[in-house]
């Protein structure tokens, strides 16, 4: 329901955290966060309920790292438990998701008959399933969430991590909005500007089908071809 991601130069863990706090007005059932860690070591935090209790768990079971992502879940396919609460990860990526994936059991019978099993029962789970195996036979990142991207009917935000990349996330979006916020050597994503209000004002929204590949440094935009675009970037005062 509420999406963040960060590369930034801070603990990524609490800003996450701050940054799904904004959006808790949009309702949800469970959290989590997952980061990268400056050996490039991805792992993540969950909990069903309050916000509070994801930050509970944080306290005891601390995620270091200064990339991240982070959700809120209101979920649509599969239970509101912890196996369900993104992020979803499959080896070394990581996903959060906004909106549905409309052939996710088409997809999930097509991983199942290659030997690759779901341990969740959400739509989201396939997208994190399939840019594994994307990478799996050799593909790059980038490359292996655009192949998944190709495969996805529906309505969605997306983010992507992958471990050993500390200066890479992978947005997209297709019917559900996307915010870029450029920071000063930080970049940032969120469902909505309000969750990057701490962060940075200097926000560029997604046109719908646009991806984004994203560094510290740079964003580059891309169209739903495939081909680089310029997306205006514009002050945006929500109040920090
Ligand atoms: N369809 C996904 C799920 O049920 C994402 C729901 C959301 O937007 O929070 O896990």
């Amino acid at each position: 329901c509420g999406i963040i991601g960060i590369l930034g130069r801070h603990e990524v863990s609490p800003q996450l955290v701050d940054g799904l706090r904004r959006l808790e007005y949009r309702g949800y059932d469970s959290a989590g966060v997952a980061t990268i860690d400056d050996s490039g070591r991805l792992d993540r935090r969950r909990a069903v309920g309050k916000l509070v209790n994801l930050s509970d768990r944080l306290v005891h079971e601390p995620l270091r790292g200064h990339s991240g992502i982070g959700h809120t879940r209101w979920a649509t396919h599969g239970a509101a438990n912890e196996v369900n609460a993104h992020p979803h990860k499959s080896g070394p990526v990581a996903v959060v998701h906004n909106g549905i994936i409309e052939n996710f059991r088409e997809l999930r019978d097509e991983l199942i008959a290659r030997g690759i099993h779901p341990e969740s029962q959400t739509d989201t789970e396939t997208v994190a399933l399939l840019t594994a195996s994307f990478l799996d036979q050799g593909m790059a990142p980038v490359d292996a969430a655009r192949a998944t991207l190709t495969r996805l009917q529906g309505a969605f935000a997306l983010a992507f991590l992958f471990e050993g990349e500390t200066d890479l996330m992978i947005a997209a979006r297709r019917g559900s909005p996307l915010a870029i916020g450029h920071g000063d050597g930080e970049m940032f994503i969120g469902s909505d500007a309000v969750a990057l209000a701490p962060f940075t004002d200097q926000i560029t929204y997604l046109d719908d089908g646009d991806h984004a590949v994203l560094t510290r440094g740079d964003v580059a935009v891309f169209d739903r071809n495939e081909q680089p675009v310029i997306r205006h970037m514009a002050r945006i005062d929500v109040g920090a």
